[in-house]
Parts: C-alpha cells; sequence; structure tokens
C-alpha cells in the first residue's frame, strides 16, 4: 500500500493473493490495510490537503501532464500488468492503458481552466464572488473491470481540483492501481497527496474511513447493490458522493438499419473488455425484418473471435476476472437456454481458467432474466420487435440507464435516441468513451459525471463571498 509517500506492507502484515485469471496461478501477495492504515491514509490525505489546494493550478496541471507522458512511454508495461491480474485480452488492455493515460492528459489541461465569477446583486446592495473551491479529502473506489482508466478517471480530475486522494482499488485488480499511483509519484505528486489502500474488511473500513471528518467525497464505480450501500454509509456524515454504477445497455437494431454496420457495431459494443464493460450492450432488440439477417451474421462474427490467454497478443477474447464470474455468466445462459431461449453460437465452458466463449442467444423474451441482469460477459441476446414504440419501452423497463445503442436510419435514430432513458446514446456507433465526453447514468446507474468539462465538478464546491459593492 501507499501512505504518505511511502510504500509500506501496513501495520499488521496481513496480505491477500492477487490470481491470474487465465490459469489461476498467485502473481502476488498485496498487503491488506487495517483500521490504523486507514486512517493513517485519511491523516496524510488531510495534512496534505492544504499545500495541495493552494498549489498552483499550472504546476498541479504540469505533474498531470508528467504522469500522461511516463504512462504513454510505460504503455508496454501496464498493459502487461493488466492482462496479468484482469484476464483480458491484449488489445483490449492496450487500449486501456491509452485511454487510462488520456484522463491525466485531459484533466492536465482542465486544472488551469476552473473558473469563478464576480456577480453584482439584481439590487444592486452587494457584489457576490462565486469560487470554486477543492471539496476535500477523497476517496475513490474502483472496479476489476477496467482497473487503470477507473482510477485515472477520478484520480486527475481530483488532482486538478486540487483535492487530495486515498484511491481503494477492487481486491481482484490492486496492481494496475500500484502501477497507477507510482506512476503519479514519480511525476512528482507531493507527499500524502495521493494514498493507496485495500481495506480489510472492505465494508466496515470504508464506513470508517467516510466517519472522518476531512473526508468530504466519496466518488465511487461499482455495481448498483454496493452503490446503495455506500450512499447510506455517506450519508451519516453527509459526505458528497459521485456514483457510477451497473449498466443494463440495450442495442436497438430499426428497420432501417445497416445490417453489416449494425453487426460491426455489436461486436464492439458487445465484446469490447470480453463483455466485461458497463457500457457492453446487454440485450439486442432487432426490428423483424432484418432479425435473421442480424442474427446470421452476428453468430458468424463471434464464433470467429479467437478466445485464450492475453498474453497471446492475437487472441482477440481474454478470461474473465475470476472462475466465479465465468461460473456466474454460465448460470445465466442456462437459465435463459432452460426458458426457451436458442443457442446459436458458444454457451459450452472450457476446461481451464476463467475462459466464456463469445455466444450468441436468439429467441430470448423481455421477461427472461438473462434480460434484466447485466451480463458482464461474452453473451449477446437476441429480442424480435415489431414497431419501435414497443422497442424503446421494452429498452427503458428497467431501473437502470447507463447507455444505449441504436442503429437505424439518422431520423429515426435520432428520434429514437431521445425516447431511451440513459444518460448516454450511441447512434449507428458503438463507442462513446473518451476523456472529453460527460461518462454517466441516470435512474439507479448513478449520480453524476466523469470525464468532459464535468469531471472537475465533482471536486469541486461552489464559495461565496459577498462584499459592499464596488463602485
Ligand atoms: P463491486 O462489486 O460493486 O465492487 C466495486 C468496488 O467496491 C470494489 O473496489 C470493491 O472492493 C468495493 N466494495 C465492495 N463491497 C463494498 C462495501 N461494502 N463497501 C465499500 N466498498 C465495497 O463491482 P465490481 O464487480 O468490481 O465491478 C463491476 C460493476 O461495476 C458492474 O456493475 C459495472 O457495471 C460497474 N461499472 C460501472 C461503470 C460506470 O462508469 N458506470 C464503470 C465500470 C464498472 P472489493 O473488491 O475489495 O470487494
Amino acid at each position: 500500500m501507499f501512505i504518505n509517500g511511502e510504500w509500506t506492507m501496513g501495520s499488521d502484515n496481513r496480505t491477500q493473493p492477487v490470481h491470474n485469471p487465465a490459469d489461476n496461478s498467485v502473481l502476488a501477495d498485496f498487503p491488506l490495510a487495517s483500521e490504523a492504515d486507514c486512517l493513517a491514509a485519511v491523516s496524510a490525505a488531510d495534512d496534505a490537503m492544504e499545500v495541495w489546494a493552494s498549489t498552483p493550478a499550472r504546476e498541479r496541471g504540469e505533474i498531470l501532464r508528467r504522469a500522461f507522458e511516463i504512462m504513454v512511454e510505460e504503455k508496454d508495461q501496464l498493459t502487461q500488468v493488466i492482462v496479468a491480474e484482469n484476464g483480458k485480452a491484449w488489445r483490449d488492455a492496450a487500449a486501456e492503458a491509452a485511454y487510462a493515460a488520456e484522463f491525466f492528459r485531459w484533466f492536465s489541461e482542465e486544472a488551469v481552466r476552473i473558473g469563478g465569477e464576480f456577480r453584482r446583486s439584481p439590487s444592486g446592495d452587494k457584489d457576490l464572488l462565486v469560487t470554486p473551491e477543492p471539496i476535500g479529502v477523497s476517496l475513490l473506489i474502483t472496479p476489476w473491470n477496467f482497473p487503470a482508466a477507473m482510477a485515472t478517471r477520478k484520480l486527475a480530475p481530483a488532482l486538478a481540483a486540487g483535492c487530495t486522494t486515498i484511491l481503494k482499488p477492487a481486491s481482484e485488480t490492486p496492481l494496475t492501481a500500484a502501477y497507477v499511483v507510482d506512476v503519479l509519484n514519480r511525476a512528482g505528486v507531493p507527499q500524502g497527496v495521493v494514498n493507496l489502500i485495500l481495506p480489510s474488511p472492505v465494508g466496515k473500513l470504508v464506513g470508517r474511513i467516510l466517519q472522518e471528518r476531512a473526508v468530504r467525497k466519496l466518488s465511487f464505480t461499482g455495481s448498483t447493490e454496493v452503490g446503495r450501500i455506500l450512499l447510506q454509509e455517506a450519508a451519516k456524515t453527509v459526505v458528497s458522493s459521485s456514483m457510477e454504477l451497473g449498466g443494463n445497455a440495450p442495442f436497438l437494431v430499426l428497420p432501417e438499419a445497416d445490417v453489416d454496420a449494425a453487426v460491426e457495431g455489436a461486436m464492439i459494443a458487445k465484446m469490447r473488455n470480453g463483455g466485461s464493460a458497463c457500457t457492453a450492450a446487454n440485450r439486442f432488440y432487432v426490428h423483424t425484418s432484418v432479425y435473421e439477417e442480424f442474427s446470421k451474421k452476428l453468430s458468424a462474427a463471434m464464433a470467429a473471435t479467437k478466445m485464450g490467454p492475453g498474453t497471446d497478443e492475437s487472441n482477440e477474447l481474454g478470461a474473465l476476472v475470476s472462475m466465479e464470474e465465468r461460473d456466474k455468466v454460465a448460470e445465466l445462459v442456462s437459465t435463459a437456454v432452460g426458458q426457451g431461449a436458442q443457442v446459436m453460437v458458444g454457451a459450452e465452458t472450457p476446461d481451464g481458467g476463467a475462459f466464456y466463449p463469445p455466444t450468441v442467444l436468439r429467441d430470448v423474451s423481455h421477461s427472461m432474466d438473462i434480460a434484466a441482469t447485466e451480463i458482464f460477459g461474452p453473451v449477446a441476446t437476441l429480442i424480435p420487435f415489431e414497431e419501435i414504440d414497443d422497442a424503446v419501452e421494452m429498452a427503458n423497463d428497467t431501473d437502470l440507464g447507463l447507455i444505449a445503442y441504436v442503429y437505424g436510419n439518422l431520423e429515426d435514430g435520432l428520434a429514437t435516441a431521445r425516447q431511451l432513458e440513459a444518460g448516454m446514446v450511441a447512434v449507428n456507433r458503438a463507442v462513446l468513451s473518451d476523456p472529453a465526453a460527460p461518462s454517466g447514468g441516470i435512474k439507479q446507474s448513478g449520480l453524476g459525471r466523469e470525464g468532459g468539462f464535468e469531471g472537475i465538478d465533482e471536486f469541486l464546491e461552489t464559495k461565496l463571498v459577498g462584499i459592499n459593492p464596488i463602485n
């Protein structure tokens, strides 16, 4: 763990193994943080807050810029670490390393653009200075599916805003987080500004951290289930909370869609990161006029996808993060098949590591469990529809609303996009992720936005200073 500028094994020398899911080997033993370690991290971040907040924005931006440059130079090493502990394909890990670095670049540029306003009251009796201030010590909790990018998407805006941080990565992928923190350390982030801990037991100790008065921000990416628990914990001390939670993305193929483009998009929206993405297309609603063609072409593309360890760069689909995740996906598929879904390709669990094959299920109905659950694996479920309004109704029939995809002619695509209940809608394209894009969900997919101009606002609080009118 990294506390107050030093790598340490922690106060009680407890560790947990980090596994390579492609072969179940142990990669490392990672230190677990006790209550004393958690409080030491809070205290280091609190002590560093005043100096970091008053460090000129230009200087904070330059440190982030150096972090970007180091990460780009070391892209291959970072890719290797991601592949080893997460299991994803090399191409997905390399794309993530590049994407992760971009958040450092984007927020190095945003650091110097934090504004502020001068206003005069309508009656003219006072002048108002409206200044954004760094919110304070920020606890950043990340998932395993994008272990580098989800960390930099929080660290970069927090640091740009002048906040000090405690990063708590997923227990499956702490080595990538350690790499990212090491990059920031080498880029010149001062002592105490970035801390890294793996608290255990997690629920109790994260709750304990949130009780500390110094901690003023919780930024969480993970499941909706854990997000709800954390909102309750944060409520006890009224800690500002940003939540990037689960998705259940619908992918609509409308009557006049270009089927080849839709299949190409489906392969990306479904298979990017092996399907383990909050933005992964989860349910395909396909118009009956193109259903046969789409289902055959998508099945052929899925069948042609090469699966194997991420260390072999020719593999397009790696392992899931753990055997438990693989078993969850297999269970969802076998339940759907039991309920009448037809297997077009895949659905057979191989022996060995945490691999699950590219799978297409057709004749899925909207009421099946698999359509209501975030699959988080390489499984596409196809549901036919006759009327666009029915497809929209089914797409919106969920408590989640992160992202939706639409393929069709531009007029239908845009009209449908307006009706879909999601924080993000991709029309005739399959990837929206970008450091300049404000990502986030509505309904139970989250609160707040990451990336874009909006990302830094999550770490700023408005302060008002009123004065007598300046004449
Ligand atoms: P998760 O189980 O919710 O875990 C996320 C993080 O929360 C991990 O660091 C985990 O730590 C921690 N955690 C678990 N229980 C906790 C508790 N009681 N108190 C405090 N922290 C706790 O999610 P995941 O399985 O890692 O990630 C997959 C989920 O993330 C999916 O639902 C996906 O949609 C979502 N996601 C959303 C976005 C987005 O932008 N909206 C992006 C990526 C992923 P441990 O590992 O130590 O348990």
